[in-house]
C-alpha cells in the first residue's frame, strides 16, 4: 500500500536517482534568484540549495531579523531585503535590487505563503476577510511575480518563475478550504501564463509540496487539531513517525522541495513550462483516488 517508506528505508521506486553523484554539479551557476518567504522553511532551504548550486540569491521576507541572520549564515552570495508580497511595489523593488546588484535576474521563486484563519470548513462561518488576506498573500503575488520577473527577463529572452503551490491545491483539504483555493489559484496562474511567458522566451512552473516539516506546519498543527480530528491524527502521526502507516503520507523535509525548485529553475528544465511538480510521495494521487 505504501509507495515510499520512511526516510531510513530504501524507497520502493523504480527510477533510481543518486543525488550523491550529482550534488557537486553547479546547476544554477551564474544565475541570479529572488526568493520570497526565504527567511524560513521551504524558502530558506531553497536559498541554501540555490547557493550550493552556484546562484546568487536575494532573500525577500517580512521577518527582517530572521531574514538578515539567514542571509548572513549563507555567505556573500546571499542578500536579504524586506518585501511584503502583498505590495506589488515591494515585489518590484526586490526584482530591481537583484538587477542593480547582480546585473540581471534569472529566477523568481514566488514562495511566501500563509495558512489563514480557521475553521475554513464551517460553511455558515466562512470568514471572507480571511479569504481575501490568504488570496492576497498566496495567490495574487504569483501573478505579480510573473509580471515583474517578465519585465526584467523579457529583454534578455531568458528566465523563469517558480511558484510554490501545494498538494492541497490539487486535492482540496476541507479543514484548509481557503488555503486550498488559494493554492489551486496558483496552479491556475502557472497554467494560464505558461504560453504568454513562452512567447517571451520565459517559463513558469509550480512546485506543490505535501506536508513538509517547516515552522508553518508545526505552528498550524495545534490549530488544525482543534477543528479537524481526522486530519490532525494523520498529521500528528507524520510529525511523530515521518510516515503515516495508514496512508502513503510522508513528512517531507524542506530540502525535498528545494531540490525540485532547483530542477525547475535550472536549464535541465528548459522545456518544462506550465507544469505543476507535485512532491508528496504520491499522497494527493492516493487521496484523489479516494474521493
Ligand atoms: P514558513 O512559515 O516556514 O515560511 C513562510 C515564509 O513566508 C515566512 O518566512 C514568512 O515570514 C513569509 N511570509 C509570510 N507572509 C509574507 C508576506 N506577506 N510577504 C513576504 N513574506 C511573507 O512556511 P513554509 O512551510 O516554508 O511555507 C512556504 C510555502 O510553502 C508557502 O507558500 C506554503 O503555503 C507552502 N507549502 C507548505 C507546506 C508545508 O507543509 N509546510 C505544504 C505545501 C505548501
Amino acid at each position: 500500500k505504501r509507495l515510499v517508506g520512511p526516510k531510513t528505508a530504501s524507497p520502493t521506486c523504480l527510477i533510481v536517482s543518486d543525488f550523491s553523484t550529482t550534488s557537486n554539479l553547479q546547476r544554477l551557476a551564474g544565475k541570479v534568484a529572488v526568493i520570497t518567504g526565504a527567511a524560513s522553511g521551504i524558502g530558506k532551504a531553497t536559498a541554501e540549495e540555490f547557493i550550493k548550486n552556484g546562484a546568487k540569491v536575494i532573500l525577500a521576507d517580512i521577518q527582517d531579523d530572521l531574514g538578515h541572520s539567514v542571509a548572513a549564515s549563507l555567505g556573500p552570495d546571499a542578500t536579504y531585503t524586506h518585501c511584503d508580497v502583498t505590495d506589488e511595489s515591494q515585489l518590484a523593488a526586490a526584482v530591481d535590487l537583484a538587477v542593480s546588484r547582480h546585473g540581471h535576474l534569472d529566477i523568481l521563486h514566488s514562495n511566501a505563503g500563509i495558512a489563514g484563519g480557521l475553521p475554513q470548513d464551517d460553511v455558515t462561518r466562512l470568514d471572507l476577510a480571511d479569504f481575501d488576506r490568504v488570496m492576497a498573500v498566496n495567490a495574487r503575488p504569483a501573478m505579480a511575480a510573473i509580471k515583474h520577473a517578465a519585465r526584467v527577463m523579457a529583454p534578455r529572452g531568458t528566465g523563469c518563475v517558480v511558484c510554490t503551490a501545494s498538494s492541497a491545491g490539487v486535492v482540496p483539504v476541507p479543514a484548509l478550504a481557503t488555503y486550498s483555493v488559494s493554492k489551486s489559484a496558483v496552479i491556475a496562474v502557472v497554467r494560464a501564463m505558461a504560453e504568454p511567458m513562452a512567447r517571451r522566451g520565459l517559463r513558469v512552473n509550480a512546485v506543490s509540496p505535501g506536508a513538509t516539516r517547516t515552522p508553518m506546519l508545526l505552528r498550524e498543527l495545534p490549530r488544525i487539531a482543534a477543528v479537524s480530528q481526522g486530519m490532525s491524527a494523520e498529521l500528528t502521526r507524520l510529525v511523530d513517525e515521518d510516515v503515516d502507516s495508514d496512508s502513503v503520507a510522508v513528512m517531507l523535509e524542506p530540502e525535498d522541495i528545494a531540490r525540485a525548485a532547483v530542477y525547475l529553475a535550472s536549464d535541465d528544465a528548459r522545456y518544462v513550462n506550465g507544469h505543476n511538480m507535485v512532491v508528496d510521495a504520491g499522497y494527493s494521487v492516493h487521496k484523489g483516488a479516494e474521493k
